[in-house]
């Protein structure tokens, strides 16, 4: 892909970036993400054009409100600059395939779910069901414009797999794992299904494994006790994303060192797979 589109598609991110913010802000507490018009959330003046130019307006204010000077949260910078980037990279990684569209809207909605989680330990139904629905209709859209409906069956039955097994896990240990958790189980199914199965494992794998190494970290540095919350969403959608980025090369690395049981996994180059 040109490094001119890569550049147009990283300027999209920083303003979905911006739209993310609106809906972190607002969705949680039910209010709609169109209107009103951005305020400030202290003194309520209205956010003029001018200081609501992604990351860069954050700066040249001095990180604080125009008006009334409270100090405007560096969440809003960070998922705007992030997403931004984001977006680059999926461009480059994806090219111009048919799986660009599906992997950034995946990407926005998995970028407002962490921040929920992270703010506020939850993944609201009305984040989700949009990137649910966004995603499915992406890979429709793939589906018909290349034939491959096998790989859009494929992603249905990753799916069903990950929420029948997160549903399972949360039967058993309903503290550890959220019924949040278990609705984001069947997003990822959806949004890695279509890269093929083993995109999903290591994006399971990889989150767990981020939470659990935190976790630790953090027990051990004092900060945390084994009674306090981590936002697992946070890390499982931090794996989905590291799954669109560098799932293939790793997948392909394990797949190359001839363990029977990447083939079950579907990670060899026979299988169907990990495919742009
Ligand atoms: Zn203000």
């Amino acid at each position: 892909m040109p490094s001119i589109c890569v550049a147009i598609i990283g300027l999209l991110g920083l303003a979905v970036g911006s739209f993310l913010n609106v809906a972190v802000s607002r969705v949680p507490a039910g209010r709609s993400v169109v209107r009103p018009r951005s305020a400030c959330p202290a003194c309520a003046t209205p956010i003029a054009a001018r200081d609501n130019i992604p990351v860069a307006s954050w700066l040249l204010l001095g990180r604080r409100c125009r008006a009334c000077r409270i100090p405007i949260p560096a969440r809003y910078p960070l998922l705007e600059a992030l997403t931004g980037l984001l977006f680059a990279a999926e461009a480059l990684r994806f090219g111009r395939s048919e799986t660009l569209p599906a992997a950034l809207v995946f990407t926005a909605g998995l970028l407002a779910l962490a921040a929920c989680d992270a703010e506020l330990f939850l993944l609201p139904l009305r984040l989700v069901y949009p990137t649910l629905g966004l995603t499915s209709a992406c890979l429709v859209g793939a589906a018909t414009a290349t034939g491959q409906w096998h790989r859009l069956g494929v992603t249905a039955a990753c799916a069903v797999g990950a929420f029948a097994l997160f549903f399972a896990l949360h039967r058993i240990r309903p503290a550890w794992l959220g019924f949040g958790d278990v609705r984001l189980a069947a997003l990822l199914g959806t949004g890695l299904g279509w890269l093929g199965p083993a995109h999903l494992v290591f994006a399971v794998l990889a989150g767990s494994s981020a939470g659990l190494l935190v976790g630790i970290a953090l027990i051990a540095a004092g900060r945390m006790t084994r009674r306090t919350r981590l936002p697992f969403g946070l890390f499982l959608a931090a794996g989905a994303i590291a799954a669109l980025l560098v799932g293939a090369p790793v997948i392909d690395w394990y797949g190359s060192l001839g363990d029977p049981y990447a083939d079950a996994l579907g990670a060899s180059p026979t299988a169907v797979g990990h495919r742009p």
